[in-house]
């Protein structure tokens, strides 16, 4: 498996390139687009899937020129798909210069699987950060967004947001998926189950 991790955005986002042979899917465009597309076409890649986490405007900020390149389909929970298609929904109106994205071709609701060359894709649906938020998990790897980070846990104050929601959501999908997983976060390093289940200190 081909995977590499750029830092993307005004916010320091965890864009995630995988890959199988020359199939691939990006996990949260959050901007920089140009960086990401030089990847892409660095690794001889074809994008299959675009997976959005969820729907603040630092995980989807590179989403049109990203699709408008790759064609690739767009996918988002249905609960968070209206984010696209809203500055005041994904946030971007308090950073800057709202922006709106292309729409969602598939709307998840959680338990979906999707094939990356020989890769699984497994599509969790973790609410708690926002209302639709997911985790992806293949093989050994499991993409966590603001659900999830090394040490710490994602924000709950935003519209959609809940702390019992989060916490129950990291608690019965993700550190059941077994010990020696690794966490690729939204934001910051990665980690593992193990280390979390450990030492996070919002998960004692
Ligand atoms: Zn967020
Ligand atoms: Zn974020």
């Amino acid at each position: 498996m081909f995977l590499e991790c750029l830092q993307v955005g005004p916010l320091a986002s965890n864009c995630y390139i995988l890959a199988d042979g020359n199939e691939a899917a990006l996990v949260d465009p959050g901007g920089d687009s140009d960086l990401i597309l030089k990847v892409i076409e660095r690794e001889e890649l074809k994008v299959k899937y675009i997976f959005l986490t969820h729907g603040h405007s630092d995980h989807i900020g590179a989403l049109k020129d990203v699709k408008l390149a790759t064609n690739a389909k767009i996918a988002i929970h249905e609960n968070d798909a209206p984010m696209l298609l809203s500055a005041q929904d994904n946030l971007s109106i308090y950073l800057g210069d709202g922006f709106i994205q292309p729409s969602a071709d598939i709307e998840l609701k959680g338990d979906e699987k999707f094939y990356v060359g020989d890769l699984v894709l497994e599509i969790i649906h973790t609410p708690g950060h926002t209302q639709g938020g997911i985790s992806i998990k293949s093989n050994n790897v499991i993409f966590t967004g603001d659900t999830l980070f090394a040490g710490s846990i994602g924000r709950t104050d935003f519209p959609g947001g809940s702390y019992t929601e989060l916490i129950n959501s990291i608690k019965t999908k993700l550190l059941p998926l077994g010990d020696h997983i690794s966490i690729l976060p939204g934001h910051g390093e990665q980690s593992t189950i193990n280390r979390e289940k450990h030492t996070n200190p919002f998960l004692k």
